[in-house]
């Protein structure tokens, strides 16, 4: 399945247009104004998720950085630290948010290879009880881990990380916006990786393909905080059930065929191995995107490469995402495109 337009866009899985399940959906979808507690399909859409990903309640908020910092400025007050991976979309990605909005210190630790973080180093990033010091309050996990390749976490080392969080008495945060492509990755449930987290942020609008939308899941205590969180950063929003909606479709019926995506991933680094000029950094992908280096020695630097790839049709990066608009055999062209790109 490609666009209408027959381009092939690989820079991002949130390039994905809705269905036309979701287009019906959302013409049809009951509504009412949210910030009320009226729209039915947003209700149906928040204990949906809720009971999809184990937790007592979610929320629906308008983004996955929404969505992590509601859950931040829920879990931590002004002053306070949240331990963070370097490598994190939370740290790297969402505009230094904690800090700006909710006076929350990053403690950033370093991410290894494979998307974890040490539980020593998180250990030893624990604050000690002391007047000069911050408050530790958080560790925030992601899984898929995006800039490490898309690593999957297991939840052996979830399980392993949230009884750390808890001995401490700390609580654990996932941002979970690939949540879905971390379990169908490893034939596991959502549920099994998000037990132990106190809080998870799932997004809607990447490999789901709903055009917008995250939600934030947690203890009913947790969610009735973080709504009005959600209210303090502008996110209260009104007849949403449109979007919800496709929210719910998204859930319901885009989580398996991930595996398609993840397939065609590993199909993709397949073709590209060995085009001289290309080096694979993630030569293995567990889940749906190929990270990529230009090697120095070519004629065309990675800008001039990006533009003639462009005028292929093919949209594209150092790291390639396959979503629900790419088919293998758009990922044989893109192979093709290459080769002759490379080239030159
Ligand atoms: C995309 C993404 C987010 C933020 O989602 P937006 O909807 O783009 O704000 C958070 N975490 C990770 C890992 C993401 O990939």
């Amino acid at each position: 399945m490609s666009f209408e337009n027959g381009i092939i866009d690989l820079r991002s899985d949130t390039v994905t247009h809705p269905t036309q399940a979701m287009r019906a959906a959302m013409a049809n979808a009951r509504v009412g104004d949210d910030v009320f507690g009226d729209d039915m399909t947003v209700i149906e859409l928040e204990e949906y998720a809720a009971d999809l990903l184990g937790y007592e309640a979610s929320l629906f908020v308008a983004s996955g950085t929404m969505g992590n910092l509601v859950a931040l400025l829920t879990h931590c007050e002004r002053g306070s630290e949240a331990i963070v991976g370097n490598r994190s979309h939370v740290f790297l990605h969402e505009v230094g948010g904690m800090a700006a909005l909710g006076g929350i210190q990053a403690n950033k630790i370093p991410n290894r290879p494979d998307g974890t973080l040490r539980l020593e180093d998180v250990m030893e990033a624990i604050r000690e009880d002391d007047v000069h010091h911050p408050r530790t309050r958080l560790i925030c996990l992601e899984n898929t881990q995006n800039a490490c390749g898309g690593v999957p976490l297991t939840p052996e080392y979830m399980s392993r990380m949230s009884d750390l969080a808890h001995s401490r008495g700390l609580k654990l945060h996932l941002d979970g916006a690939r949540l879905g492509n971390a379990a169908v990755a490893q034939g596991v449930s959502l549920k099994a990786l998000t037990k132990g987290a106190d809080s998870t942020m799932i997004c809607l609008s990447k490999g789901l393909c709903a055009p917008i939308g995250s939600l934030l899941a947690g203890s009913r205590k947790f969610i009735a905080e973080a709504r009005r969180n959600r209210k303090l950063v502008g996110g209260g929003m009104r007849q949403v059930g449109v979007l919800a909606a496709t929210g719910l479709l998204a859930l319901k019926t885009m989580i398996e065929r991930l595996a398609e995506d993840h397939a065609n991933a590993r199909r993709l680094a397949e073709g590209l191995r060995g085009i001289p000029g290309i080096e694979l950094e993630t030569p293995a992908p567990q889940t749906n995107m190929v990270y990529f280096r230009f090697a120095q020695s070519g004629k065309l630097d990675a800008a001039e490469i990006v533009e003639q790839m462009r005028k292929r049709g093919i949209l594209a990066d150092v790291r390639l995402v396959t979503h629900r608009w790419i088919s293998s055999e758009d990922v044989d062209k893109v192979v093709v495109a290459f080769r002759e790109v490379m080239k030159a």
